[in-house]
């Protein structure tokens, strides 16, 4: 509820990225020509498919595939399954996924996929047949040169292996490139399921050492339970953090005295993580504003907004998922004096092993997995000081800095070929 006089929050996304462009690019002092390039895709592809469901219904699913700039190489970014897929949203996130490959410097442009489906009311066999269905719409514009998918919220290793097939079978050869996050067997990396989250954690221990802290005295709390939130709990639990909240799409738990991110893993699995047996039930609402020394948000988007942010009381906020703080709650959280470690630099670790399976990929030829997580940190590191570095230059926050560097590379690339 919004009180008289206050205008409603604006939650979408895309325009959130383009109010994220203008930022960062008048800092820069970027023509307006140039910024009017990256505020929009450069191809958004919208499809319908129809699929063979178990009961012998036919029903036609509605899937996106965004392409934002290739200035500097191929476009890249996953494919979402989840009944709350929109257009923008697609669109919001293949610009945020050029902006992540430009802070870490990756030779990619950005794109996205979506379909719009619950997968978790899915059999196997109708996932499949989705995927695939999927694949095939878009394989005119993907391609180990053009596009090059990967997994996002509740699409798998299994997901991408059944659409790189489907792109081998219908390009008539085999195509590992198409796709990264692949099972190990055929083509995929090893330490891609975990990047996502060790690449936040290389963050996150880059802001300790920066402040003075030990993992010992520090709590944590995590929302969302997937792929990026548990392994990111799990890393930390291993390093000696207090992990004491944890959340998933069904609500939340805490213990102030920490949790056993193991047990709440393995519950996760058999049953529901709300079963845990040591910790006090809480929602998605309230986990965000526990008193916590850091806050890792791991599900969707717009879950930090004008609305809670004042009641923040993380002092480190690490972006695992993609667009969870609003440009408002940004504000509020500046003056508050949170370090909110951005998206397109915290989640970077999973385009960025995803490079590695993909240059792995066209190489034929395969890394250690203490190589791949070793290339990683150094990305990271490198990435989170350089942004680190420029914010406390031009006084700005982290995500303007981080902005600021891949708006340059990108302009530099489309400067470099002549498009600007
Ligand atoms: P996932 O499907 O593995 O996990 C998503 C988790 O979020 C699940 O635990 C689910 O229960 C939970 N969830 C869903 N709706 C929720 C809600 N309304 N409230 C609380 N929790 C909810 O997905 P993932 O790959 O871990 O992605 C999570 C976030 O990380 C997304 O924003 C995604 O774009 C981002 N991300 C993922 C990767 C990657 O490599 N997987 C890379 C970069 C960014």
């Amino acid at each position: 509820m919004h009180a008289i006089g206050v205008e409603k929050e604006n939650l979408n996304p895309f325009q959130i990225a383009q109010q994220q462009i203008d930022a960062a690019a008048s800092l820069l002092g970027l023509p307006k020509h140039v910024t009017e390039i990256l505020k929009h895709p450069k191809r958004v592809l919208s499809v319908t498919f129809p699929v063979k469901m178990d009961d012998g219904t036919i029903r036609v699913f509605q899937g996106y595939r965004s392409q934002h700039n290739d200035a500097l190489g191929p476009t890249k970014g996953g494919i979402r399954f989840h009944p709350d897929v929109t257009m923008d949203e697609v669109k919001a996130l293949s610009m945020w996924m050029s902006f992540k490959c430009g802070v870490v410097g990756l030779p990619y442009g950005g794109g996205k996929g979506g379909v719009v489906c619950d997968p978790r009311q899915f059999s196997k066999g109708e996932l499949e047949r989705v995927s695939r269905g999927f694949m095939e719409a878009i394989a005119d514009i993907v391609g180990p040169e053009k596009d090059i998918p990967a997994p996002d919220v509740y699409t798998t290793p299994q997901i991408m292996g059944w659409m790189m097939d489907t792109y081998s079978r219908l390009k008539g050869s085999y195509s590992p490139g198409v796709i990264t996050g692949k099972p190990l067997i055929v083509g995929g990396s090893k330490g891609r399921n975990e990047a996502t989250a060790r690449g936040c954690v290389f963050t996150i221990e880059e802001a300790m050492k920066d402040a003075g802290r030990v993992p010992q005295e520090t709590a944590v709390a995590v929302q969302g339970f997937g792929n990026a939130g548990k392994t990111a709990a799990k890393l930390l639990a291993e390093q000696g953090y207090k992990v004491v909240a944890v959340s998933d799409s069904t609500g939340g738990i805490y213990n102030p005295n920490g949790l056993d991110v193991e047990r709440v893993s393995q519950l996760k699995e058999t049953a529901s993580i709300l079963q845990y047996e040591d910790a006090q039930q809480i929602s998605n609402a309230e986990l965000l504003e526990l008193d916590v020394d850091i806050l890792i948000p791991a599900a969707l988007e717009n879950v930090i907004t004008a609305a809670n942010a004042e009641r923040i009381r993380a002092r480190v906020i690490a972006e695992a998922a993609n667009g969870p703080t609003t440009p408002d709650a940004d504000a509020v959280l500046r003056k508050k004096g949170v370090l909110v470690i951005p998206d397109i630099l915290a989640n970077a670790g999973g385009v960025t092993v995803s490079y590695f399976e993909w240059v792995q990929n066209l190489m034929n030829y395969y890394w250690s997995e203490e190589e791949v997580n070793e290339k990683l940190r150094t990305a990271m590191v490198e990435a989170y000081r350089a942004v680190r570095d420029l914010a406390g230059k031009y006084e700005v926050d982290m995500r303007t800095g981080a902005y600021m560097i891949a708006l340059l590379r990108i302009a530099q690339g489309m400067e470099a070929r002549g498009w600007i």
